[in-house]
């Protein structure tokens, strides 16, 4: 049992000053694995106060100096290799093998990118008559969701620490303790005291508290629209700055000289990894009418390459984070056919043989037209969406017609073609077909996938404001 019933501010671990807690919740066997504290809005105002009190010291840090935290965070992140990956697997029900692959991968190349980023950064520029600086943004509020426990805060917290900006996290209370370990971590990596906290609790508490609160300078924000929305809100009160990460229902598009089984293999791979609760996973595959019968049966041949079951086993998809998600992947998925989508494989309730467990059946519908619900909500579990197209402009067009605008796929040979697809989708990030992980590349989105860019250089700027200072003397 984890119990973690303590807040991390001012460089200690403090009581909270409520007595609300939280049970956490393994997904696979539906067991308590730990508790946490609910804080409280005091325990909110003590970390704004520490942050405040670090601010002066830490934003004017040199460059040098947060090169080396960040460094040492990146060793210290390494030694806790075998922690990080068990505790993932344990609270999001990630497989083993993804919980070390992604999870862990992705939390070490944030704080190693940002390192290298801030070598490459320039914080001033002589434009001649003036200078223009980049200052840091001020004390940062950082609202995380339970999808990626490691990847979502360690970007936002390596850019706010490259920038100088002191910060106050709170994650998801679905899965926490990833959190805890990164706290530890920064104290072990000598992080100065009040420039991280940690407060769990309840979003409609910290959360909201963090958004609206007047002595919190920039929020930076990953999860749904909704909330996203809220934030927006709360901020304009205080003319608060904001970055929001929200979501997408990405289009994958299969062109006709794309290899059909590596093709399908892709499409299944992202409704697999994390079992499809990824925010820029490609749910909506987008196949030229003349490949129609030949991807479906390339999608049936590779579906067991990804075997559904417990994630301490050799599984690529665990269970769903929670009974709430369970419950709404199921009405989608009941809603699919309800509008007429044919199910090719998998369908309501659970895989046989996982009656323990949120384990939801990977579930691949075609004939959908992309007006549908299911081709336009973001579902967030194992469900894909098989849309026809009969041009290069058409695919284009399907794309594009969603409310969303995170990420984009395009497979297949035709440099032209490829090239074609990438430019035309309005998405703030597009692959084409396997290209490599690149951590100095920004992620973002378009649309309602959200404002403002993280990772590397980009991720940087978010967390520093532009000075301009006529007449410097030289
Ligand atoms: P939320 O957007 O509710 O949660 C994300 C984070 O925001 C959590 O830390 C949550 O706290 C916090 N939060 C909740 N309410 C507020 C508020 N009023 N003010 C500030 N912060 C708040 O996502 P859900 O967990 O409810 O997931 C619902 C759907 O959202 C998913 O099915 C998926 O479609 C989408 N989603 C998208 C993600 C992405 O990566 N873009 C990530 C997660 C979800 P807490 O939960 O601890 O109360």
């Amino acid at each position: 049992m984890r119990n973690y019933l303590k807040h991390y501010i001012n460089g200690e671990w403090i009581d909270s000053t409520g007595d609300e807690t939280e049970d956490v919740i393994n997904p696979a066997t539906e067991e308590v694995i730990g508790t946490i504290s609910l804080g409280t809005k005091e325990d909110l105002d003590k970390a704004v106060k520490a942050a405040r009190a670090a601010f002066p010291s830490f934003s004017q840090t040199s460059k040098q100096e947060r090169i080396e935290l960040l460094e040492r965070i990146a060793q210290e992140y390494e030694k806790r290799k075998d922690d990080i990956i068990e505790t993932i697997t344990d609270e999001l029900g990630s497989p083993l093998s993804v919980s070390e692959n992604v999870h862990y991968m992705m939390g070490y190349n944030h704080f190693a990118q940002a390192a290298e980023s801030l070598k490459e950064f320039s914080f001033i520029e002589n434009r001649g008559g003036h200078i223009v600086m980049k200052d840091t943004v001020g004390i940062s509020g950082l609202i995380t969701p339970w999808n990626f426990p490691t990847n979502q805060t360690s970007t936002k917290i390596a850019s706010a620490f490259a920038a100088g900006s002191p910060v106050i996290l709170k994650p998801a209370e679905l899965t926490p303790f990833a959190a805890v370990i990164l706290t530890e971590i920064f104290e072990a990596a000598g992080v100065p005291k009040g420039v991280f906290n940690l407060v769990n609790g309840s979003g409609s508490v910290i959360g909201n508290g963090i958004s609206s609160h007047p002595d919190i300078d920039f929020v930076s924000f990953t999860g749904s629209g909704a909330v996203g929305q809220k934030i927006m809100e709360n901020a304009s009160e205080t003319i608060k700055n904001f970055a929001l990460e929200l979501g997408g229902k990405s289009p994958l598009v299969v062109l006709d000289d794309a290899d059909v089984e590596q093709a399908a293999r892709t499409a299944v791979g992202h409704i697999a990894t994390n079992t499809g609760q990824v925010c820029s996973a490609a749910t909506r595959v987008l196949v030229p009418s003349s490949m129609k019968e030949s991807f479906e049966k390339a999608v049936k041949n590779v579906l067991p390459e990804f075997p559904v079951g417990n994630p301490r086993e050799d599984n690529r998809t665990g269970p769903l984070v929670a009974k709430k998600q369970w419950d709404t992947v199921q009405s989608y998925i009941e809603k699919g056919q309800e509008e007429g989508a044919t199910l090719l494989v998998g369908g309501t309730g659970k895989p046989e043989g996982l009656d323990k467990g949120y384990y939801a059946k990977p579930t691949v519908f075609t004939d959908v037209k992309n007006d549908m619900v299911i081709a336009q909500e973001e579902i967030f579990g194992p469900v894909m969406s098989i849309i026809t197209y009969d041009s290069i402009d058409e695919a284009i067009e399907i794309a594009n017609d969603t409310y969303y605008g995170l990420a984009g796929y395009v497979v297949g040979e035709n440099p032209e073609n490829l090239r074609k697809v990438a430019s035309g989708i309005r998405a703030g990030r597009v692959k084409v077909n396997d290209a490599e992980a690149d951590f100095a590349a920004p992620f973002g989105g378009y649309k309602r996938s959200g404002i403002g860019r993280e990772w590397g250089d980009y991720g940087i700027e978010e967390y520093l404001e532009t000075k301009t200072i006529l007449g410097f003397p030289e």
